[in-house]
């Protein structure tokens, strides 16, 4: 193994925590307006979404696991139905499934990413397949057009978990133009973060509609239906203003993956191949590995103060998990992928010493 001295070793943080000399004014505005989830400053943070992403509407919600809930109950889940998703996720886009008695139905992913395998999509649908989730991790762009076309063909709903995604983008589009519902979270790791939220984008008007009753109990008419999801207005907030330094963030964050890449030597690790006409946000910079034993490089770059989101999460198919066991369906491509690739953190307070620091790490690295 590598030799690095003491003198050198750094503690690499993946937490990114943004601060904007405006926050405290938009909160101060937000004190003014009204706290609740139908403020106009809630309204103001929609508005700005739909700026950014293109979409037609746009619901600010409490969380991106209850975004997820939320457009699950919009294209009529209901106990009993099947949910196609890919395992390579994280709990949280599965337990929404399970919480509405919905049976989460495992698809295998592609071999070289995360999208939906569409061969296997035909394997596992049924005539009572009622959504599918598509989940592109660490914010890489997955065939989200191919997969909205087979989708459309088989008359079933398409909801894409974009948590990871903000700013990724397919053929110049925003990921969220492929979804008939795009979820987001704007938790505090997330790309865009107000400590928690979350929000949906749909073009569809009648899905936005039914998304945004159920999220306020159904508008207490007593006929439909409903929970409280509503985001308060101090999280939305903090979405408006911060959503105007996005751009600024992801440039950084390209910066220093492309510093990473362009030192980048050792042969067993290479980045991922993004799609054609693929950009991706670089929330993380993902890589494939390719040692006889993958995670002992990973817990190397841990010792040396470099965190992996793979050993953070303990990442692993779903259906590995006590809890999702019974749904287990297994799916290889999706076990090899996450068996064979890393995150690196590039996010924008780190230096350029401290990118150095960690290709440096990853070239003097030998497998004993
Ligand atoms: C973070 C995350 C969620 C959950 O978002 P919260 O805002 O924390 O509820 C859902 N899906 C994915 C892929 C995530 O990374």
């Amino acid at each position: 193994m590598a030799e690095t001295s003491v003198k050198d070793k750094r503690i690499i943080s993946d937490k990114y925590r943004a601060s904007h000399q405006d926050d405290t004014s938009s909160l101060a505005a937000a004190l003014d307006r009204g706290l609740s989830g139908t403020s106009d400053t809630v309204s103001d943070y929609e508005t700005a979404l739909r700026g950014y992403f293109g979409n037609r509407n746009a619901i600010a919600i409490s969380s991106g696991g209850a975004a997820i809930t939320v457009a699950l109950a919009a294209v009529g889940v209901k106990a009993g139905d099947e949910v196609v998703l890919t395992p390579t996720c994280p709990l949280c886009t599965v337990y929404p499934v399970m919480d509405m008695g919905a049976k989460p139905v495992f698809v295998d992913t592609r071999e070289d990413g995360f999208s939906v395998d569409l061969e296997d999509l035909k394997r596992v649908v049924t005539p009572k397949t009622r959504a599918i989730i598509e989940i592109p991790m660490w914010g890489m762009p997955t065939q989200v057009d191919e997969l909205h076309q087979a989708a459309r063909k088989a008359g079933i709903p398409l909801i894409l978990d974009l948590a990871h995604s903000h700013g990724s983008t397919l053929h110049g589009r925003s990921l969220s133009a492929y979804g008939d519902l795009s979820c987001y979270s704007t938790h505090e790791r997330k790309p865009l973060a107000t400590g928690e939220g979350g929000f949906i984008l749909t073009d569809n008007d009648d899905l936005a509609k039914r998304c945004r009753d159920y999220s306020r109990f159904g508008n207490l008419n007593g006929r439909d239906f409903g929970l409280n999801f509503k985001l308060g207005a101090l999280a939305a907030a903090l979405g408006t203003s911060r959503l105007k330094y996005l751009d600024q963030q992801l440039e950084a964050r390209r910066r220093n993956a492309e510093r990473f890449l362009s030192r980048l030597e050792h042969p067993s690790v290479r980045p991922f191949t993004q799609i054609p006409g693929a950009k991706h946000n670089n929330y993380f910079l993902t890589l494939r590995l390719n040692f006889a034993d993958n995670r002992r490089f990973i817990d190397y770059l841990d010792e040396h103060g470099v965190p992996s989101d793979i050993k953070r999460y303990g990442c692993r198919c779903l259906y590995d998990f006590p809890a999702v066991a019974q749904y287990r369906r297994p799916c290889p491509n999706g076990e090899r992928l996450l068996n064979s690739m890393t995150t690196i953190p590039v996010h924008p307070s780190l230096s350029s010493d401290d990118i150095d620091y960690m290709v440096g790490l990853v070239n003097a690295y030998r497998e004993s």
